[in-house]
């Protein structure tokens, strides 16, 4: 278990850290190198004659079909990539923001591939929309790999429609997940169409390592990152669980120790995705932030019952093996640039918030936590300790949200959420913000620190939503 007290030996200023510039650094190198992708393939296209093909009508239609599907192909195995726990890419952006990047690509990928498929079928129907059905039938059954293309385009169909919004509240997280999955069965099935038929695909010796490079790179990444990677980890520090702890009604801490629980690379504020090996069920992965610092023996995390597992967590018992995926998260040391710092959180959202006041460096009065709960804070003596020890400032803000576009409880009084920010916290401009809470929420808090002054990238949140 992490002493709180512990972490009194961490009083001194902070020195600021500079990994920021690197992650800022590989954030304009990517954004870069998917411009500098999307540019290479358009110019296969125009040196394939893509441009003169436009002069007719039904050239015209093939050759923008070919276009739009380049540029979906591309766009397909970035998307896979941005999801492959790339480390530089989850340090860089963090998962909720690549999360977010993920579903723009794809849904940009998924709408150039439609006009693919349309624009393609309807020039080899020579500009006939009446023969398109018939060609389309044709290019299926005659063509090379098209028929694996067919199949690839209705698994990412399926992906594309339990993704909208609207589809995905009536889903349950795990549903969705696993349908999720289908978008690499996509992916890998359209491959073989673009190898045997597609014209760019082969047109010169460095268009083929191109893609293959792309391609290999994404199905590798993959298996790296999302599979071998926390199975090793997994395997190296074998996590059991020593504890279990009620904190709340209605919330557990849960205690784990394992092996060279140092080499995990573990920082305060980051998350893991936990599978308890307790019995049928252990395939459901969760995230859970950590509620204390990592010592290098010990880790914590605190869960809020809502569904079937994270309610399961309770009856747990010492010694259940637990694998885990991560740490993930920028929400930690990492993303810091300032000497102060501003901690924000809601409900159980201030398990990472705990954790981080715990672990960063400040002196007496650089660091503030803003607390809202609306029944009993968690972690009450823990933060008395840290308030004591460490001069956190701490402002706890109990009650009911009072309006549902305000981040503050009931209890306020009627100044409004920026004054009543920058009254607490007057030189809220001048610090590293670290925010945790429902998306919601979270997202109210972001509009009050900018209209305080907060630049956008000092504002570092993590939701706890998906
Ligand atoms: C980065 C991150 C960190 C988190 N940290 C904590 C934490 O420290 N403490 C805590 O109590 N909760 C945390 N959560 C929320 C927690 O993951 C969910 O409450 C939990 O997974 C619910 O599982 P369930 O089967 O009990 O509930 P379900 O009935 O399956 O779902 C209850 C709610 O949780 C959401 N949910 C379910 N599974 C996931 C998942 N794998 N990813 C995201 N949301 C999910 C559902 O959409 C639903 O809104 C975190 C979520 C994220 C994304």
């Amino acid at each position: 278990m992490t002493a709180p007290g512990a972490s009194a030996r961490r009083t001194t200023a902070a020195p600021p850290v500079y990994r920021h510039r690197t992650d800022a650094a590989v954030r304009l190198g990517s954004g870069v190198l998917l411009w500098l992708s999307l540019l290479l393939v358009t110019y296969w296209w125009v040196t394939g004659g893509g441009v003169q093909d436009l002069g007719a009508w039904a050239t015209g239609l093939t050759s923008t079909g070919r276009l739009t599907g380049l540029i979906a192909s591309d766009l397909l195995l970035v998307q896979v990539l941005l999801m492959a726990r790339v480390p530089a890419l989850e340090h860089a952006f963090g998962q909720d923001r690549l999360a977010r990047i993920h579903r723009i690509v794809g849904f940009t990928s998924f709408d150039l591939m439609l006009a693919h498929v349309v624009l393609i079928t309807w020039g080899y129907a020579a500009g006939q929309l009446s023969a398109t059905p018939a060609t389309l039938w044709e290019l299926t059954v005659d063509y090379p790999g098209m028929l694996l293309a067919v199949g690839g385009t209705v698994a990412l169909v399926m992906v594309v429609v339990t993704s909208v919004r609207a589809a995905r509240r009536r889903l349950r997280y795990e549903s969705w997940h696993l349908l999720h999955l289908y978008g690499y069965l996509g992916a890998g099935l359209a491959l073989p169409h673009q190898l045997w038929t597609g014209q760019e695909f082969l047109a010169s010796t460095a268009a083929t390592v191109f893609w293959w490079t792309l391609w290999a790179s994404a199905a590798g990444a993959v298996l790296v990152w999302r599979i071998a990677l926390p199975l090793w980890r997994s395997t190296r520090h074998l996590l059991r669980v020593t504890s279990v702890v009620r904190e709340d009604h209605g919330v557990v801490s849960v205690y784990l120790t394992g092996r060279h629980l140092d080499r995990l690379g573990a920082e305060a504020g980051q998350f893991f995705t936990w599978r308890f090996l307790t019995g049928p069920g252990w395939t459901r992965g969760h995230p859970y932030s950590l509620s204390a610092a990592p010592d290098g023996r010990s880790l914590r995390i605190t869960v809020k019952e809502l569904g079937d597992d994270s309610s399961a967590l309770r009856h747990v018992r010492a010694g259940t093996r637990v694998l885990v995926e991560g740490p993930y998260g920028r929400l930690s040391a990492r993303a810091r640039t300032r000497r102060k710092v501003a901690l924000i959180g809601a409900g159980v959202g201030i398990t990472p918030l705990r954790a981080l006041a715990e672990e960063l460096r400040y002196a007496p009065g650089d660091a503030v936590l803003l607390y809202r709960f609306s029944d009993r804070p968690l972690f009450a003596q823990e933060i008395a300790v840290l308030a004591r020890e460490r001069g956190l400032e701490v402002i706890w803000l109990p009650g009911r949200r009072r309006a549902p576009d305000s981040w503050l409880g009931d209890g306020i009084g009627a100044a409004d959420d920026v004054t009543a920010l920058t009254f607490w916290v007057p030189d809220i401009a001048d610090r590293d913000v670290y925010v945790c809470g429902p998306s919601e929420w979270a997202e109210d808090v972001g509009r009050s620190t900018s209209a305080a002054g907060l630049p956008d990238d000092r504002f570092h949140a993590e939701s706890f939503g998906w």
